[in-house]
């Protein structure tokens, strides 16, 4: 018996991974995090299964549904929106199996700030700009430790991919201003991949403005730095002809 913590993408159940497809349309039991996981995609659980939506249970609920289905001897699909590994929660879930000496695996899914970055069609490492993708938050309920504020990461002018977050937007494009500047692009990408998506393109200056008059609260990726911006000229040198690698001799 085996319990599978599954990606399951941004939304568009056609980015889930064939292998999750799989799992999802013949596991016997599935936890699903209710209010992420797109319907498209639990409509996909497989008819007979049993179903638990985790929005409305505790670690020791979900840990009681793992327990029963080691009992029963039947594996279970724990679903979890983009990819698990990020802001999934899944350690404390993995430590509770560890105790009750269940196995478990991750299928990593496509994670809403990829699925973001192909909403607006951007490169996240532009050549010369930036080399780096920081995938952060702003700290809520849950706090963020001092030496990862926004405004030290700020200082690396790396592409920064902020999840969690847009109900701060003003606070958040604030603290990045004095690094960034005011002119450094922003997007926010509401939904990724859903029939809804919606994109709002701006500034760290006006950002805020134009993210509370689209009337987005919740669930959207903030993509911020010159990587996104146009005139970003800069070119890889990956496809240049006088650069020679492994698979190709320069000319
Ligand atoms: N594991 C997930 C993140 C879970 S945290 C992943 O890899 O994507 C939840 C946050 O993810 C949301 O607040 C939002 O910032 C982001 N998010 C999840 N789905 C999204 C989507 N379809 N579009 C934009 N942002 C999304």
């Amino acid at each position: 018996m085996k319990v599978r913590f599954v990606g399951a993408g941004p939304g568009d159940p056609e980015l889930l991974t064939v292998k999750a497809h799989k799992l999802l349309t013949t596991c016997a039991v599935c936890v699903y995090a209710g209010s992420l996981v797109s319907n498209e995609v639990i409509d996909l659980i497989a008819e007979d299964a049993d179903k638990h939506d985790s929005a409305g249970m505790d670690l020791a609920s979900i840990v009681a549904v793992f327990k029963d289905a080691k009992n029963r001897g039947v594996d279970v699909v724990r679903l979890h929106t983009g990819d698990p590994s990020i802001y999934g929660a899944i350690g404390e879930q993995m430590r509770a199996l560890d105790k009750l000496g269940i196995d478990y695996e991750v299928v990593p899914g496509v994670s809403s700030f990829q699925a973001a970055a192909a909403a607006i069609k951007k490169e996240l490492t532009a050549p010369e700009v930036s080399q780096t993708i920081i995938l952060t938050r702003m700290a809520g309920k849950t706090p963020v430790p001092d030496e990862q504020s926004m405004q030290r990461l700020a200082e690396s002018k790396s592409t920064l991919c902020i999840f969690l977050s847009v109900s701060m937007i003003g606070d958040l494009a604030e603290k990045l201003k004095v690094s960034y500047g005011p002119d450094a692009p922003v997007a926010v990408v509401y939904r990724a991949s859903w029939p809804d998506q919606l994109i709002v393109e701006g500034t760290l200056n006006n950002i805020g403005v134009k993210v509370s008059l689209s009337g987005i609260k919740k669930t959207a990726m903030i993509i911020v730095g010159q990587a996104i911006g146009v005139g970003n000229e800069a070119v890889s040198l990956l496809y240049d002809k006088s650069f020679s690698h492994e698979y190709r001799k320069g000319a």
